[in-house]
């Protein structure tokens, strides 16, 4: 880090590690020539590897919603009945972009900053009796709320119904565990710019063989998320468009160092992060807006004083300290403010963040000892490091 440079904490996009970049600044190779093919080998391999999957993946150049869109256009077909499981915007995006493309879409609303009940999904399975129910929508890390569904739970609860379990992991993906396989998650969709620690600008859709038979009957309209398009050309080591192969070399490095360092640990490293934000802001006395359980390991909701409001906060943190919280979002839009813990984050700039998020607290008037929540986490450190 420069000084000068910017502590930038969002969950996504987020920060890019210098091996990263300078893999990015590799020169152009032709992407019909066996140098390509070779990377997008070894990156598939990666990212197959992180979903804990035997099953297919392909890669589109686009950010998270695309992938979410190729989900949707290739295994639900228009008149399917859909069950769109939502504990915030993106789960509600995930249903909203079913409905635009002629499914039926049933709502299972959750409340924001809860996860979903995996009790109440499976009774609402059990009771479509003639398994109409074609395709069920969940999002694993609901990154508007800082709050990630058990979805091992609630596929030991629901994997007899025969629909496909559709599942956005945009933001979980190589911070929070998802085994794709021993799951049973059918369709699984992913970016680059969260915790895969490169750009915007790729998005990844995996699927099972289960999934690609629905896909054989598949009624919607596609060109560009066409699966078949796409897999014509992987079996020659290609993509059907251009692909942006600057992001596919830096994804090749990202794996590099995910393998270096071990996958298993890199998501420890994500537990390790949440808990020092989470135990810090709590010992500011500051609340926060998921419970213990379903508390994401990719972004902390930290829930601003009332009377201050969140914005302010978020304000005099970039204004004095260069550092950038994400806001929240619809009706939490000033009630919130999310601190973005995934992908590259090094631990003392957690530490940093606390620091500055103490004095700007003071500077407020706001009550509490300061030095509480950087005493806590320092403590968290510590007994990491004991
Ligand atoms: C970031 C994100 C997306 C996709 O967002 P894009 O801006 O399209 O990359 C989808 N779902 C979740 C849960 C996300 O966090």
């Amino acid at each position: 880090m420069q000084p000068g440079d910017q502590y930038l904490l969002l969950p996504g996009p987020t920060q890019v590690p210098e091996r990263v970049m300078r893999a990015m600044s590799s020169p152009m190779i032709n992407h019909r020539g066996p140098k390509f093919k070779l990377l997008l080998e070894e990156v598939l391999e990666g990212i197959k590897q992180i979903h804990q999957s035997s099953g297919q993946v392909l890669i589109y150049p686009a950010s998270g919603t695309g992938a979410m869109e190729a989900a949707v256009v290739n295994f639900i077909s228009p008149g399917d009945r859909v069950l769109a499981v939502s504990i915030g915007a993106f789960g509600n995006r995930f249903a909203e972009i079913a409905s635009r493309f002629g499914a039926e879409v049933e709502k299972l609303d959750f409340e924001w900053g809860c996860p979903a009940d995996p009790e109440a999904i499976r009774k609402r399975l059990e009771e479509d009796e003639k398994r109409t129910i074609k395709a069920v929508l969940i999002t694993h890390n609901e990154t508007s709320t800082g709050v990630f569904n058990d979805l091992a739970r609630i596929r030991a609860l629901t994997s007899w119904h025969p629909a496909l379990f559709l599942v956005d992991a945009v933001s979980s993906l190589a911070a929070i565990e998802l085994k794709m396989d021993e799951w049973k998650l059918d369709v699984v969709v992913s970016g680059s710019q969260k915790a895969f620690m490169i750009p915007p600008g790729l998005s990844f859709l995996a699927y099972n063989e289960k999934a690609f038979e629905v896909y054989k009957q598949n009624k919607n309209h596609r060109f560009y998320w066409d699966i078949d398009f796409a897999l014509r050309y992987l079996c020659k080591g290609q993509t059907p468009v251009t692909p942006p192969i600057s992001l596919y070399f830096g994804m090749h490095e990202a794996l590099k160092m995910m393998m270096e360092e071990g996958v298993s640990n890199v998501i420890a490293r994500h537990y390790g992060y949440r808990d020092l934000v989470r135990t810090s802001a709590q010992a500011m006395g500051l609340n926060l807006l998921a419970a213990d359980e379903c508390a994401s390991t990719a972004v902390t909701a930290v829930v601003a004083p009332p009377a201050l409001g969140a914005n302010k906060i978020r304000q005099y943190m970039l204004e004095n300290f260069n550092i950038v919280l994400a806001g929240g979002q619809e009706h939490l839009d000033n009630v919130i403010f999310r601190i973005g813990h995934l992908g590259y984050v090094r631990e003392l700039d957690l530490l940093t963040v606390v620091a500055a998020l103490e004095i700007t607290m003071r500077h407020f008037d706001y009550e509490g000892r300061m030095g509480a929540g950087v005493t806590a986490a320092q403590n968290c450190l510590l007994s990491k490091y004991r």
